[in-house]
């Protein structure tokens, strides 16, 4: 059922709004192509997994944001704790020795969620900054302990941690490393992770050998004495919905153990529910990392909010020694530890503990992954993959497999027939992208696929 338009939007606005946006807005990730065009797409309104346009028309969110809006649009209870908090006390410094009871509350809260002795919150502005903030803590944990030669970090290609300058250098996709300059002195890139049964032409077991083998090869190149850390995604989101073969998390995580390198994990998209946990790091892939950083659904999107979550061990060895020994941690942000943003993050876990958010996800997401596919029926239709609330379409036009110019161009055409009927999903190279908001009932999804099914048939028709 479509809900009724919102009475307040003001339609009249959305042209004056479209020619602002072209003239002075440079959007992150702008296809320099249409800069100056007037046709953005003007979202203006949200409740509860639907947005809508300044002209009113209402859209199924399959993004979630950003992969970020969790509990939904227009949460009254997240939207209260804000206000409250702004009331009470919108910011003071959080550095050196002065706190708030937000930022304490928080980082109680989540040592408790997070997994084995990683019980210290390190609060940053977002996910990019959290991973400049691991990789820095790294760092500083080998040079503490006099061991200043432990600087190189791996990462893997397709991954994407961010956008400051040291997350775009761990961040390993080919199509966006053009023009821009990058870390490339002490950042390494294994291979893409990726194994995807329905189309691979070798076991996992196979595939597990090979990534394991090619770690192992690169760790003996550079030397475990030269290595700080090893940063990745559980399941690599913004790359293309990339699953690594089963055993992969746990194995990489034993390599790295052995050869004294930290784990970082990446839980900035699998992190708060997206795969049915708090954290997906122990409960789904049975690890527990030196240091796992969240971002994103922390606040359900509502307040920009990155974290690091450090393990005692880091902690204890970066705070040894006598205290005139002890240099300043210089690290943090004017706004680490926000009390609003920490107050939002807080009313968050709140809601989804009482709601029981994780298992609404252990529900529905087996559901939308098998419903997704019954969509490889479709012959635009490559693959699909993912796992329960983070999944992907992987169009070809039937030719060549992958990120060709035809292919893209029938994923744009996929995602335009989408969007003409209400249903927004993200369109990455020829994949469509799916993290809807982790309160999606069974019928949003039997919606989307729908909605989906109707796209593939008609960019199929295009193309005879
Ligand atoms: N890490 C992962 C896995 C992400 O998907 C993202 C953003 O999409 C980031 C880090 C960077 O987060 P942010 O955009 O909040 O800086």
């Amino acid at each position: 059922m479509l809900e009724k338009r919102d009475a307040l939007i003001d339609t009249t606005e959305h042209d004056s709004l479209q020619t602002a946006d072209a003239k002075h807005l440079l959007h992150p990730w702008a296809d320099l192509s249409t800069l100056g065009d007037e046709n953005a797409l003007m979202i203006q309104h949200a409740k509860g997994v639907h947005v809508y346009d300044s002209k009113g028309k209402q859209y199924l969110d399959a993004i979630g944001g950003m992969w970020c809006v969790t509990l939904g649009y227009g949460h009254e209870e997240l939207i209260e704790a804000m206000a409250s908090q702004a009331r009470k006390m919108a910011y003071y410094t959080p550095f050196g020795d002065v706190s708030s009871a937000p930022s304490a509350q928080l980082a109680e809260m989540l040592a408790v969620l997070t997994p084995g002795d990683l019980n210290r919150a390190h609060f940053t502005t977002c996910g990019s900054t959290a991973i400049d903030s691991a990789v820095r803590i790294a760092h500083y944990y080998y040079a503490a302990q006099g061991r200043d030669s432990k600087r190189h970090v791996l990462s893997r290609r397709n991954a994407y941690h961010g956008s400051t300058y040291l997350a775009a250098s761990l961040s390993g996709k080919a199509a966006d490393r053009t023009l821009f300059q990058y870390e490339s002195e002490f950042v390494h890139h294994l291979s893409s992770p990726q194994y995807d049964p329905d189309i691979a032409k070798e076991s996992a077991a196979s595939r597990l050998q090979t990534l394991l083998d090619e770690m192992e090869a690169e760790i003996a190149r550079l030397g475990a004495d030269n290595i700080a850390c090893f940063v990745a995604e559980p399941i690599l989101a913004s790359g293309g919905v990339l699953v690594p073969p089963q055993g992969y998390q746990a194995a990489t995580r034993e390599i790295c153990r052995k050869h004294d390198i930290l784990y970082i994990s990446d839980e900035v998209v699998t992190g708060f529910g997206r795969l049915g946990h708090f954290f997906a790091s122990e409960a789904h892939f049975d690890i527990v990392p030196d240091m796992i950083i969240s971002a994103k659904g922390i606040t359900s999107g509502y307040q920009p909010l990155g974290v690091v979550m450090i393990s005692d061990r880091i902690c204890d060895a970066i705070s040894a020694g006598a205290p005139e020994e002890k240099p300043v941690f210089s690290n943090g942000y004017t706004y680490s530890g926000h009390p609003i943003v920490c107050a939002t993050a807080i009313k968050n876990i709140e809601i989804m503990k009482r709601d029981g958010i994780c298992q609404h996800v252990r529900e529905v997401g087996p559901y939308f992954i098998e419903q997704l596919r019954t969509l490889i029926d479709s012959d635009i239709v490559y693959t699909v993959r993912g796992d329960h609330l983070m999944a992907c379409v992987e169009c070809w036009t039937g030719d060549e497999v992958g990120p060709t110019a035809k292919n893209m161009a029938l994923a744009q055409r996929v995602d335009q027939y989408c969007e003409q009927d209400g249903l927004l999903v993200r369109p990455y190279e020829n994949l469509c992208i799916m993290s809807p908001p982790l309160i999606v009932e069974r019928s949003d999804i039997d919606r989307i696929i729908a909605t989906l099914g109707s796209a593939l048939t008609r960019a199929q028709n295009d193309l005879r």
